[in-house]
């Protein structure tokens, strides 16, 4: 298997289906296709041929198009075949394909990858484009759409160049430090910009944690003591039955989660075990992990059946909580003074509050919304050494130059390795692992 072997695979979703897509890059691709389909169009633009094997035998008729490198998807020669989504004719296809010389079935994420081996993405817009084919709400698809877009790399390339450039002068500065006739030092419009970097940095890394709750979910947790209603409540929202629902206390001994969409934003909900003193040792390793998803959380609902004390504190926990006081339909008379929101999972009264106070919850977090936000730890990692190098060199006052200059390299290497414009080879095939075949 080399990186010269032309690949293809089936790039549209599950058969059978209306159409199939199937994508084939690299040097055999347009050969192929002319023996497949007796002619080839223009480039980029669809014609109708009858798909025949070599032998001359017809498997179906479809649209081929052909998009010559390097501007093409991969920066390869490329072709798409559109045919009849039957499996019997995807395999003929792809059968058909194997039996050219050096082509081959392609590997996880093998298109996109040439595509950044070739220049034509960088790291955050495979990311980004991994991220877009996986999103399930409007905000991760706007999120990931701005970086597989380039919205993100932008900025850190930005950053990268005034990194470079502001070398550039302390150089100078270093060689022509000895001369009376260069002009006053350049020190000081450099150590203005590297300031005003350093805020720029640390203003978009505070845009991490939304980054990474538009991505991955914002972690919701329900929490009480036992019999408080948090199973009755998951199902609730969920509008299905995930969690067992007993009034034997104990019952939930994992942790469970349902995936909701509101307002556009995935919602991550977590049922857990019912928290209070116990000898019994599967719950006591219940409560463990039930105590390790609330230090977890953005934001935890902690429940007491109305009369009870909603329990405020939360080992390892410092974000919002929420208060809810439940089984409304049995004390229809109390006042809702002690908790943020009454609820009654039995007849749904609050549960529409309940959804009000997670959307402004969202709201609260994504005021002034650029999406142009980190959305991995991997961003987040590099983001803060990047920004670390820069305070170093800010801070480096009393040493030299050259000392100086050296943190801001390592500042601007760090963003590259974001985008993947320095090295990073170790990380490819974890970031391609992600993607399916035939992208
Ligand atoms: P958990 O241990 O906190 O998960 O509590 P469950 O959801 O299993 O509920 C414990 C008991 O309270 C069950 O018998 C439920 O039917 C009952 N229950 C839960 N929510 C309500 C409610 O809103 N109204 C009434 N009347 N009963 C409820």
């Amino acid at each position: 298997m080399t990186a010269n072997d032309t690949i293809y695979a089936l790039s549209s979703g599950g058969l059978p289906a209306g159409v199939a897509v199937i994508r084939i890059s690299g040097p055999a691709a347009f050969p192929a296709a002319l023996s497949l389909a007796g002619s080839l169009p223009a480039p980029r633009q669809a014609a109708l041929k009858t798909i025949r094997t070599r032998n001359g035998l017809m498997i179906d008729r479809g649209l081929v198009l052909i998009f010559p490198g390097p501007t093409s998807f991969t920066g390869e020669d490329c072709v798409e075949i559109h045919v009849h989504g039957g499996k019997a004719v995807v395999n003929a296809l792809l059968t058909e394909l194997s039996m050219f010389d050096a082509c081959r079935l392609a590997e996880h994420g093998e298109f996109s990858r040439r595509a950044l081996e070739n220049g034509k993405m960088d790291l955050v817009e495979v990311e980004g484009l991994a991220d877009l084919i996986s999103a399930e709400t409007e905000m991760q698809r706007r999120l990931a759409l701005e970086h597989a877009a380039g919205g993100l790399s932008d900025i850190y390339n930005g950053w990268a160049d005034r990194l470079t450039r502001v070398r550039a002068l302390i150089e100078a500065e270093l060689d022509f430090a000895d001369e009376d006739d260069v002009p006053g030092s350049v020190s000081d419009i450099v150590w203005a910009d590297m300031q005003r970097l350093h805020s720029e940095l640390s203003d978009h890394l505070k845009g991490a944690d939304l980054g990474e709750i538009i991505r991955d979910g914002l972690k919701v947790v329900i929490a009480g003591p036992p019999n408080a209603g948090k199973s009755s409540l998951m199902n609730a929202l969920a509008k299905r039955e995930v969690a067992i629902v007993t009034d034997i206390a104990g019952t939930t001994r994992d942790v469970l989660h349902v995936d909701l969409n509101i307002e556009g934003y995935a919602v991550k909900l977590y049922d857990t075990a019912g928290l209070r003193e116990t000898d019994e040792i599967i719950e006591r390793e219940g409560i463990r992990r039930a105590l390790k998803t609330v230090a977890d959380a953005d934001l935890v609902l902690s429940l007491a059946e109305i009369g009870d004390r909603p329990q405020l504190d939360f080992p390892g926990f410092s974000g919002k909580i929420v208060t809810l006081g439940t089984k409304s339909d049995l004390y229809p008379d109390q006042g809702s003074k002690e908790y943020d929101v009454l609820i009654s999972s039995e007849t749904g009264v609050g549960l529409s509050e309940l959804h009000q106070f997670l959307r402004n919850d969202l709201k609260d977090r994504s005021e002034s919304l650029s999406l142009a936000l980190p959305s991995r730890l991997r961003h987040r990692t590099l983001l803060s050494e990047s920004l670390a190098a820069v305070a170093a060199a800010l801070a480096s006052e009393d040493r030299g130059l050259d000392i100086r200059a050296e943190y801001l390299r390592q500042a601007a290497t760090s963003l590259g390795r974001i985008t993947g414009r320095v090295d990073v080879e170790d990380l490819l095939d974890v970031i391609f692992s992600e993607f399916c075949i035939g992208k």
